[in-house]
């Protein structure tokens, strides 16, 4: 391997990714095992094809293709007329075929691209390929990790779920656009429906990365191509999160940084990230596509999927639904951000916006109710099975049964923690409004119990109104609007 010609003083970063997304299918790519496995035992969700008993043979799954379709379309993708599987072979424990059926010279999705903003700006990276394969099994390492444990277990639960592998080209000039990109990506599949980001290992991520002398980056980011294929990069793999591979690409940026900078070469390896150790290790010289033999899989016929893009509908998307968000409803754009961070919490602003005044929609949503689950470490799914009560508590506010400050304080929380009802809470807690009859008698009592703070109040003394306004809350429960008391209080003391 030769040195690479960089200048040291000026070094740009450049990488790729290879993201593998599990797609939500009630059952696995070829054949009719379930992917529901949570924790079950291992090796109980298996059968002769996922297996790779001699003479099984595969049948694809149409909901894997939809899902690839999808995707595809999400990312402005050509899907072509014709796609067909391939055979990639190698040898590992995981793979018990000794081969991996995936996609090579027709993959399903060709030139897509993905918007994303970084720290204010909007980027745009390109998609080269994406396509459809299938999952191994995995591996479970006793007494140690991959290069120390004491003997390792295999689990062909996985084997077979359906995989897509999205490769990027080497569009990206800093590990945090990497972080930025992958949280939109997720948020798009999650939006088409064929995602579940809090399933373990449904997101891995391969990162190449390389480094090039900066004269060679040209104004708009742009490497010319003889440039990328000599520079010397490495692949991390073992990458399962959006910050881990944050982290994991600056730490091999520096670390290549270095070895430029102190005149070493950087080997083109693959390299495995210690997440706990917070270090890239080597793991072996990188694999080259000859050394897969790759070959048509003989037992799946070619694959016509041209008529598929027009028959399979994607729901809005992210981008055009904050924008939408926006004009439609006069949201500013932290609110529209946050109505949009989850398709389910979209959805039911809009259904409560449809109902009650939008903007006291988003406030419901967006701040009060996000803003408790937040703090008390729920999603939204969460509580998706509650959104009539949710509704009903907005309604409370709305039809101004009860104040603001107890619906937030109170009854939104006692819901969260306890799991009642809005109106039980509302009846247990004495909150319901009380009637403006009880409230003009109790600002009349206030006003003759306390004498001393009445002359203050004419003596021009600001505190003096506070305080009156908060005997009548005293006397009425807290369930009198103080705004509402504040005005009473003032017309009683100057008519
Ligand atoms: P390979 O033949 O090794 O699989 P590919 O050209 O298919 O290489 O690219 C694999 C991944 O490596 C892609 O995500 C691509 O963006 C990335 N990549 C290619 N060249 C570079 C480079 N110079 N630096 C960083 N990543 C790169
Ligand atoms: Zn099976
Ligand atoms: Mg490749």
């Amino acid at each position: 391997m030769t040195a690479q010609a960089v200048e040291t003083e000026d070094l740009a970063t450049v990488i790729g990714l290879e993201v593998h997304v599990q797609l939500e299918t009630d059952t696995k790519i070829f054949c009719s095992c379930s992917t529901d496995v949570g924790d079950d035992e291992p090796n109980t969700h298996t059968c002769p094809v996922c297996l790779g008993l001699p003479g099984a043979l595969p049948v694809l799954n149409e909901g894997a293709v939809e899902a690839a379709v999808k995707v595809g379309k999400a990312i402005d993708a050509t899907i072509p007329e014709e796609t067909t599987f391939h055979r990639k072979n190698y040898y590992y424990p995981d793979l018990p075929k000794n081969f991996q059926i995936t996609q090579y010279g027709a993959p399903i999705c060709q030139e897509g691209e993905l918007e994303f903003s970084v720290e204010g700006e909007r980027r745009a990276v390109d998609v080269r390929r994406a396509h459809l394969e299938e999952d191994p099994g995995s591996l479970q390492h006793k007494g140690g990790s991959i290069d120390t444990a004491d003997y390792t277990l295999v689990d062909y639960n996985r084997a077979g779920t359906p995989l897509m592998e999205i490769v990027t080209k080497p569009d990206f000039r800093a590990p945090s656009e990497v972080r930025a990109f992958l949280a939109k990506l997720t948020e798009v599949l999650e939006y088409l429906g064929i995602f579940d980001a809090t399933r373990d290992g449904s997101l891995r991520v391969d990162a190449n990365l390389s480094i090039v002398d900066g004269s060679e980056v040209a104004e708009d980011g742009a490497v010319d191509r003889d440039v990328l294929e000599d520079a010397n990069r490495t692949e991390v793999k073992n990458i399962s999160s959006h910050k881990g591979a944050e982290k994991a690409l600056a730490y091999e940026e520096t670390r290549q940084k270095n070895a430029i900078q102190r005149g070493r070469v950087v080997e083109q390896e693959t390299r495995h990230w210690d997440e706990s150790k917070g270090v890239t290790l080597s793991m072996r010289s990188k694999e080259e596509e000859k050394d897969y033999r790759y070959f048509r899989e003989a037992d799946l016929p070619v694959l016509r999927v041209s008529d598929w893009k027009e028959r399979i509908d994607i729901p809005e998307l992210p981008d055009a639904r904050r924008e939408r968000f926006r004009t439609e409803y006069g949201l500013d754009d932290e609110s529209a951000d946050k109505l949009t961070s989850t398709k389910e919490v979209a959805d039911f602003f809009e259904d409560v916006a449809e109902q009650f005044d939008p903007g006291l929609a988003a406030t419901w949503v967006a701040d009060e109710l996000l803003g408790e689950l937040n703090y008390r470490d729920m999603q939204i799914a969460d509580v998706s099975g509650r959104f009539d009560e949710i509704e009903r508590l907005v309604e409370l506010v709305a039809t101004d049964e009860i104040t603001t400050k107890n619906a937030r304080e109170t009854v939104l929380r006692e819901m969260l923690d306890d799991g009642d009802s809005p109106d039980d809470i509302v009846e247990r807690e004495g909150l319901g409004k009380t009637s403006g009859d009880e409230i003009q008698s109790a600002v009349v009592e206030a006003i003759d119990e306390n004498p001393d703070a009445v002359e203050d109040y004419h003596d021009g003394e600001g505190g003096a109104i506070n305080f009156l306004v908060g005997q009548v809350m005293q006397k009425t429960g807290g369930s009198a609007d103080p705004g509402d008391v504040n005005q009473l209080l003032r017309d009683e003391l100057e008519g």
